[in-house]
């Protein structure tokens, strides 16, 4: 049995579909807003959402959804805590396509540990 290799763009979930990841220069708000979230569901469940943004952050790509990121409105995102860019290192990706800040992650878990230590040298 041979094992076939595919690149990243082969296994695309958006793949033959790019008018849902670039919209029309005539396209207005509300037709926008409605395609960058149908192309996010779809990025959602891509299984190379990773390798995809990490191909976006190194071609610094202005448009278009890459990875569930619109970077016509946002090249260079940063996490939900407004800390951190959300760079392919500084991100994970679940299943469901949720985006995780590592550095928030980490620094969540160093609380929590710490706090944990005082509660123990407290006793
Ligand atoms: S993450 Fe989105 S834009 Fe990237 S390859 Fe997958 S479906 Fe396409
Ligand atoms: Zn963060």
């Amino acid at each position: 049995m041979s094992v076939v290799s595919l690149s990243w763009p082969e296994m695309a979930a958006c793949a033959g579909s790019p008018d849902l990841f670039f919209g029309a220069d005539d396209e207005t708000a509300v037709e926008r807003r409605r395609r960058v979230r149908e192309a996010q569901a779809v990025c959602a469940g891509c299984p190379v959402n990773l390798a995809c943004l990490t191909f976006a952050w190194g071609t610094q790509v202005q448009h278009g959804v890459w990875a569930g990121v619109d970077f016509d409105r946002t090249p260079r995102p940063v996490c939900g805590n407004g800390l951190h860019v959300m760079d392919p290192a500084n991100t994970r990706i679940g299943r469901d396509g949720y985006k995780c800040c590592v550095a928030c992650h980490d620094a969540k878990n160093q609380r929590q540990q710490d706090r944990r230590q005082e509660r123990k040298a407290a006793v």
